[in-house]
């Protein structure tokens, strides 16, 4: 594979001029962060981010509030995203966890050394190495250049890393890719991050993404060639 012929922070610079500042995240709460990848099945951002209000207004957030509420209150939240029973089980799964592993007390893991910090994390429903990572970002609680499935489709196609049979070894590839030129503060690992996961979703889209209009192209291995 040709290496990538941008620097990671030129890339990220280009998003930003290209997209402006990025979005704040959802959330900078352990819980809060879980509960919002859980709120709606395959919901949009847009969805998603009204069900998350809407839980908080209506239920809340904490975990004995989620327990004590009605299946059907919670599965109409979830009806943001296409299975709302299941969303709603996740989200009582969700707060029993909490609740009963972790005394209503998830900041406290943070706190732990990071790989029992991410086992913990990886108790919860929709959480593998890839949310515990980014949970542990977005907290600020471990500066790890976290990435989401569109922001680790855009490293491979820039050329930082090549895409693996196995999402987890292509996941570490282009981490390890990236490392050595890695800003150190949270502020701009989460602007990366936030960056590169926008720039996956609305340009550098799984299927047809439109180059003809990206900001990086000239410096992209598969744009290049298209
Ligand atoms: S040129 Fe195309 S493939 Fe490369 S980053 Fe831009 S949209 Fe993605």
């Amino acid at each position: 594979m040709k290496p990538a012929t941008i620097t990671f922070s030129k890339l990220v610079d280009k998003l930003q001029q290209h997209y402006g500042a990025p979005a704040p995240p959802p959330s900078t709460d352990p819980l809060e962060l879980i509960i919002w990848e859980n709120v709606g099945y395959l919901a949009s951002d847009k969805r998603r981010a009204e069900a998350f209000a809407t839980l908080k207004q209506e239920i809340g957030t904490r975990p004995e509030q989620i327990l004590a509420a009605q299946h059907s209150a919670l599965a109409a939240i979830g009806k943001a995203g296409i299975l709302p029973d299941v969303s709603a089980e996740k989200l009582l799964s969700i707060a029993k966890i909490v609740f009963e592993e972790f005394d209503s007390d998830l900041r406290s893991v943070l706190k732990r050394p990071v790989p029992q910090a991410k086992k913990a994390l990886k108790r919860f429903p929709s959480i593998g190495d890839p949310g515990a990572e980014k949970i542990l970002l977005l907290t600020r609680s471990y500066p790890v250049m976290a990435l989401d499935s569109n922001g680790l489709r855009v490293l491979c196609r820039v050329g930082f890393a090549e895409e693996q049979k196995n999402y987890s070894a292509t996941y570490r590839l282009a981490q390890d890719a990236v490392h050595g030129q890695l800003p150190r503060d949270y502020d701009s690992l989460i602007r990366a991050h936030q960056l590169l996961r926008q720039h996956g979703q609305e340009l550098c889209k799984r299927s047809e993404p439109r180059c003809a209009e990206c900001p990086v192209r000239n410096g992209c291995n598969y744009g290049r060639k298209v």
